[in-house]
């Protein structure tokens, strides 16, 4: 019997991913200190705890609520309210994990332990890290972290996407939104794609005279084809690509005259979305757990650090070879992260993984485009596994697209109940 696409993918999640791992009741003197309540880190605290429920877990995260980058820019259609993204942390505490909000400001490998900013310190057996992105502020002239209250990049899910919804709605009549996407590596490479669709179908219905020019300093990116076909066919000619290979690189941008300064010419904007290239988040570096590429070096099967021994990092900070940076991507790392913790502290030995990744894309509320992948380890490295991904089909028809809008939703739901969930 022959398994379609999403049958593989749905067969690796539920079976490949939980690998056996070693399972005892008895109290633990054994502590692991997660830090970053985001995607990685809130997954991998759950299952630590699923797979050992005897397991003394503590999640520390600043924030007491996390609105989730996923969902995030459907809010600019309105299809979703920002409370609608937003989780606490009450499912994981009714798992037995302690939560602490405060931010890590300093590890000590040796010594195995963490310091937080109100000046605790916490000992580990085992550290996993997960503190996501940060910017690389200033490589665009006036793409700064001082101005991105003026040019939102939205690209950390909450007052940002706030205050770029705001400036979308009060844009005027036939105006120019500017996007300025980011260059490779970066956090979910459809995001800035499937954003465009997004502000498209609200300036369809409030604002229809508006331009959407995306200035890109990639020559193709994620899902292309089919992103292009659907703005065609939805949006008209709003929406203008310019790629690095026609002018799409900026070199600057003058934030008090709302001008962009591209090789293709000179844009006057009226709402401007810089977002910046990116980096592992700032702990990742404090720590000494990042490379020349900005981002962690990992043992592929693992996930423990490979400058920094019984340190974990996984998400977005991690370099997990051809997966790409994204929600799906963190949880599939939690689940082999935490399995592998708890093996090499049960004195078990480490296993080959399979991780797999899906990305749903809204173009508009009934039309979505996916891609997904499933991943091994192939030569040291994490590979996709040959015929095990793809993307949408082209050319399909108005309610295959709409179908994939509901599985869109439908992935939203699972994911977040999966690691917030009670
Ligand atoms: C617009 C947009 C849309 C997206 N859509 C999708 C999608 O549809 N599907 C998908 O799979 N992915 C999507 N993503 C990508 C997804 O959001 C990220 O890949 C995911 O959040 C990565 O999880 P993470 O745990 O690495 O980082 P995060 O989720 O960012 O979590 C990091 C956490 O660490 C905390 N932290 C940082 N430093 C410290 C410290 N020193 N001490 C304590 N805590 C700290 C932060 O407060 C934060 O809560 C999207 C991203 C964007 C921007």
């Amino acid at each position: 019997m022959s398994m379609n696409r999403r049958q593989f993918v749905a067969a690796a999640g539920s079976v490949a991913l939980l690998p056996l791992v070693g399972c005892s009741t008895k109290p633990d003197s054994q502590h692991v200190v997660v830090i970053g309540g985001g995607f990685g880190g809130s997954a991998v605290a759950k299952y630590l705890k699923k797979y050992q429920p005897s397991l003394s877990v503590t999640l520390i995260e600043p924030k007491t609520s996390y609105v989730t980058c996923p969902g995030s820019n459907w809010h600019f259609a309105d299809l979703v309210s920002m409370e609608q993204i937003t989780f606490n942390y009450e499912g994981l505490k009714k798992r037995g994990i302690q939560v602490i909000h405060d931010s890590v400001t300093a590890i000590d490998d040796k010594a195995h332990q963490v310091t937080l900013a109100g000046g605790q310190k916490l000992s580990y057996s085992k550290l996993v890290v997960s503190p996501g992105i940060d910017f690389k502020w200033g490589v665009i002239e006036g793409v700064t972290q001082a101005n991105a209250e003026k040019i939102p990049h939205a690209w950390q899910a909450g007052s940002q996407t706030l205050l770029l919804k705001k400036q979308i709605e009060t844009m005027k009549q036939g105006g120019t939104f500017v996007m300025i996407a980011p260059p490779n590596p970066y956090r979910c490479p459809p995001g800035p794609y499937e954003r465009v669709g997004m502000v498209a179908q609200y300036f369809k219905k409030h604002n229809p005279k508006a331009k959407i020019i995306v200035l890109d300093p990639k020559d193709k990116f994620s899902k292309q084809g089919l992103f292009v076909e659907a703005w065609q066919d939805l949006y008209g000619d709003m929406v203008e690509w310019t790629g690095v290979n026609d002018g799409g690189k900026v070199s600057k941008v003058d934030v008090n005259s709302m001008t962009v300064y591209a090789e293709a010419g000179v844009i006057k904007a009226d709402v401007i979305n810089a977002i910046p290239p990116q980096k592992a988040g700032a702990l990742a570096f404090t720590a000494g757990l990042t490379n020349e590429t900005g981002f962690c070096p990992v043992n592929p099967t693992t996930f423990e650090s490979t400058l920094k021994k019984d340190i974990y990092v996984i998400g977005d900070a991690a370099i997990a070879g051809a997966m790409p940076k994204s929600a799906h991507s963190a949880v599939s790392h939690a689940k082999m992260t935490a399995a592998a913790v708890v093996n090499a502290l049960t004195g078990k030995t480490a296993f080959s993984t399979i991780n797999a990744n899906t990305c749903y894309s809204l173009v508009s509320d009934k039309y979505a485009i996916s891609i997904v992948g499933v991943y091994s380890v192939q030569d040291g490295k994490i590979g996709e596994i040959k015929g095990s991904g793809g993307v949408s089909p082209a050319k399909a028809d108005a309610d295959f697209r709409a179908m994939e809008a509901v599985y869109a939703k439908g992935w939203y739901s699972s994911i977040t109940q999966d690691v917030w969930g009670a």
